[in-house]
């Protein structure tokens, strides 16, 4: 008998424990040795003043299984109810959501029948820290943050999910005609990786272009890893073009722990009524078993269900008179799919899930230490200054200085005003000024704060400094002209 898995549930709100029961009474019939803990998340929690929604001693649970099978919940309206998935994301260090997209025509209506497309969507870094500060009248600002460990991490999962998943190919989206640091290094680090996959394709795409042939032609792509926001946005993109959303489960994974689930709500009003389709949870069910090192029975579960659409055992949501043969409740899908458990699909990819290893259930960790000469040479100086004239601003800047450290440029809305600015058609009450050493050398951060006294002292309102520093002789901001 093979050792039992722990592992922890929630059964969450509305169609919540429906679905779950559901999965669970099938993945136990397919053989999977779980050893299961239950906690409770969700609206009732909140609703007694747990403002994170799960309890604290919840994460105890979490903590010793690392792995967590959540059915969704219902989230009161009002204000001051922290998202659970944020919370667990943050708490579990969950770096990684990994959402397949698949359509399932001609069983499930799609303009794309032939779509099996897998997203990694990058889940802690980029805009997604919250950072953000009203810097002045006019200007607010968010902190986009992407690292090389986070960048590597994420990217690394990419191609070894694409291997021990028999995928052949990683595409990576950014921005990186723009967002040349940022976005450019997440772009050389994919190259990087990529090159230690020699049998994975790889490719990549400026997002644009890359989101309107990802939904024109989604049978192109296999997996696509991307930073956050892009993540965020392509990955409801891809799962609706798929026709099937209801059908979708996803994995947040961590270095250690992981979270499964459906990617749909707890939808209240279909509650209690043996209506919801279990499938989403299901297939986040089969994620889990994958990751947890239980493939064979991960591809039963799979292809059964598969099996089960084939035949035309289809819940309201999916049903279609003419393509639908018997339209069932929660409980007689749940029995027609374990009826059919040992059955592969016959028209519709079988799923073999035998490449998985162990090594995805440990995740993967950023390799490089390395660490760069970083010197000073200049700061970038922001100002909350009203008056709509470069070269009033640019002239009194222009008088400031501290040993080698003075002004180069100054620039509004990223465009150089002074000297020599173009002409623009309006400016903002944000006003950067760039001071750089005249020599290239590096200068201190009492020189920096010389300046700042000094503009001050002129009567400017100071808003932020930006340090401006050399890593191993390469300039570590953006060029401003
Ligand atoms: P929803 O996904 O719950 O439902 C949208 C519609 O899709 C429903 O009206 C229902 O007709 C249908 N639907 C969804 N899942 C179905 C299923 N398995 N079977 C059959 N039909 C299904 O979205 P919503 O109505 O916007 O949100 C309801 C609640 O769920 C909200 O409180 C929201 O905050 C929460 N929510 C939770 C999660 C989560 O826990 N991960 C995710 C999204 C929304």
């Amino acid at each position: 008998m093979a050792t039992k898995t722990p592992i922890t549930i929630a059964r969450g709100d509305g169609i919540g424990p429906e679905i779950m029961q559901a999965t669970l009474d099938i993945i136990t019939a397919a053989g999977a040795q779980l050893d299961i803990d239950e906690i409770q998340i969700g609206e009732q929690l909140y609703l007694k003043g747990i403002n994170t929604g799960i309890e604290p001693s919840a994460w105890e649970s979490l903590r010793r299984t690392k792995i967590f099978l959540k059915a969704p919940i219902t989230t009161p309206q009002g204000g001051g109810y922290k998202s659970l998935n944020v919370t667990a994301r943050k708490v579990l260090g969950l770096y990684a959501n990994v959402r397949p997209c698949v359509s399932y025509s001609p069983y499930v209506a799609t303009k794309h029948p032939i779509m099996d497309l897998v997203i990694v969507r990058e889940n802690e870094e980029d805009l997604y820290a919250g950072i953000e500060h009203r810097q002045t009248n006019q200007v607010f600002q968010a902190l986009k943050l992407i690292s090389r460990p986070g960048s590597e991490k994420i990217i690394r999962y990419a191609f070894e999910y694409a291997r021990t998943n028999g995928r052949k190919k990683v595409t990576c989206f950014m921005k990186d005609n723009i967002m040349k640091l940022t976005d450019g290094l997440f772009h050389k680090i994919f190259d990087e990786i990529a090159a230690e996959y020699p049998d994975i394709v790889n490719e990549n795409w400026i997002v644009d272009i890359g989101a309107a042939k990802m939904a024109d032609t989604p049978e192109n792509f296999d997996v696509i890893v991307m930073p956050n926001l892009y993540g965020d946005i392509l990955s409801d993109v891809a799962a609706q073009i798929a026709g099937s959303v209801g059908l979708a489960g996803s994995a947040n994974i961590g270095e250690s722990a992981s979270m499964f689930e459906a990617i749909h709500g707890s939808a209240p009003r279909r509650a209690n009524q043996n209506l919801a389709n279990p499938s989403g949870l299901l297939l986040g069910s089969v994620m889990m078993l994958v990751h947890i090192g239980q493939a064979d029975i991960a591809g039963k579960v799979h292809n059964a269900w598969l099996r089960t659409l084939e035949d035309g055992v289809h819940t309201y949501d999916i049903f279609k008179e003419g393509v639908s043969k018997e339209k069932v409740g929660t409980k007689q899908f749940a029995e027609a799919v374990i009826k059919r458990i040992g059955q592969n699909p016959q028209i519709l990819k079988v799923r073999d899930y035998s490449k998985a290893n162990e090594a995805m259930k440990l995740g993967v960790t950023a390799k490089s230490s390395y660490k760069a000469k970083k010197e000073l040479i200049g700061v970038d100086i922001f100002l909350d200054y009203s008056g709509a004239d470069p070269m009033k601003i640019g002239g009194d800047m222009a008088t400031i200085s501290s040993g080698n450290l003075a002004l180069s440029l100054v620039e509004n809305k990223g465009v150089k005003v002074y000297p020599n600015g173009q002409p623009v058609a309006s400016h903002t009450d944000f006003w950067c000024c760039r001071f750089l050493t005249s020599d290239n050398k590096p200068c201190t951060y009492n020189q920096v704060h010389e300046i700042v006294g000094k503009i001050s002292a002129a009567g400017y309102d100071v808003v932020k400094l930006e340090n401006l520093s050399t890593f191993d002789g390469e300039k570590g901001f953006s060029s401003l002209n």
